[in-house]
């Protein structure tokens, strides 16, 4: 890649962020397509100072933000799409001659994973466990896009939860959404539901000491399940749903989606998927190897 007058600057922002594997996955991109851009890592404090930059520099196309900057992003941009209005929180940012535009990609990103998969979500029980941000960014698409016959959302902590729901019975008045609790038997809720999401860092490397209490004996070959965690690679709900025939997408698939989105809205081409998600998979298995 050979670094110019022109070269555009995308980058990922959030704090800590040198564990994110955004780089790897955009530089790959860029490489494959031989376009004159790069993807850089910033760890920020000051986000009001840093987007002052972003507009101020030209050449500085595109960012992706992620913990703790997505909910407190949204006041220093100009313009959102509309669901990212409703979820508050973007992980997307575009700069079109200094107005800064936001989105969230987490969520149509995870439309396509199922797509990809060849899983309809239209008329489907959705059953979702965790309600935290990347919930919520995937419960407000799937409400808006999906027509989703029901969503259920399973918590831990009930303020945080509760929000959540009322946020959604909100915006979404004409849909099914209910809510449980993690901590309590959900046996019925998986044999009622046909798409699993699971959305807490359980089964994530240096979680061991959480468990998901997962009724494995439950899932069969009507479900799909995808498990948002992606380190390892295939997580033990992924092995055990795969074992009992339900249709299995790993969160590297999620991640690959969403980031694909970001790469056409700020190059305006086609992403190299295969070629990213190859990138990713050897990243991933070498930091097993290593871990
Ligand atoms: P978050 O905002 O911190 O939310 C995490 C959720 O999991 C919260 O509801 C939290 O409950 C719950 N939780 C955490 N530990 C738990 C435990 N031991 N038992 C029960 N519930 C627990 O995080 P996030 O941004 O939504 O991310 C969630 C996971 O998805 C992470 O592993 C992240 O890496 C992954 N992710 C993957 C992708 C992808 O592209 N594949 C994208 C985004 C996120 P409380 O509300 O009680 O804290």
């Amino acid at each position: 890649m050979d670094i110019d007058v022109n070269t555009q600057l995308c980058a990922v922002i959030g704090n800590p962020v040198r564990h994110s594997l955004s780089p790897l996955i955009h530089n790959t991109a860029f490489r494959v397509l031989g376009l004159n851009y790069v993807y850089l890592a910033f760890e920020v404090e000051d986000l009001e100072a840093c987007l002052k930059g972003m507009r101020a520099l030209g050449g500085f196309r595109g960012l992706s933000v992620t913990i703790p900057h997505k909910e407190n992003i949204i006041k220093y941009l100009d313009e959102l799409d509309s669901v990212t209005q409703k979820i508050k929180s973007a992980n997307t940012v575009i700069n079109e001659n200094g107005k800064l535009i936001g989105t969230n990609t987490d969520g149509e990103g995870t439309i396509r994973a199922f797509e990809r998969a060849g899983v309809k979500l239209e008329g489907k029980n959705i059953l979702f466990l965790g309600a935290g941000g990347a919930v919520r960014a995937v419960a407000f698409a799937f409400a808006d896009k999906v027509s989703p016959q029901k969503i259920t959302i399973l918590g831990r902590t009930p303020e945080r939860l509760q929000k959540l729901i009322s946020d959604l019975r909100l915006n979404f008045p004409y849909t099914v959404i209910n809510y449980g609790f993690l901590s309590k038997d959900y046996k019925t809720l998986v044999e009622s539901h046909d798409i699993i999401i699971q959305g807490t860092p359980i089964g994530m490397e240096g979680h061991s000491e959480d468990v998901l209490n997962f009724p494995f004996e439950c899932l069969n070959s009507n479900h799909a399940v995808l498990d948002m965690v992606y380190r390892p690679l295939e997580t033990e709900l992924i092995k055990e749903a795969r074992k009992r025939g339900a249709v299995t997408i790993v969160g590297t698939e999620m991640l690959i989606e969403q980031a694909g989105i970001q790469f056409e809205l700020w190059t305006g081409y086609k992403p190299p998927l295969n070629e990213m998600r190859k990138a990713l998979e050897i990243a991933l298995s070498k930091s097993n190897t290593q871990s």
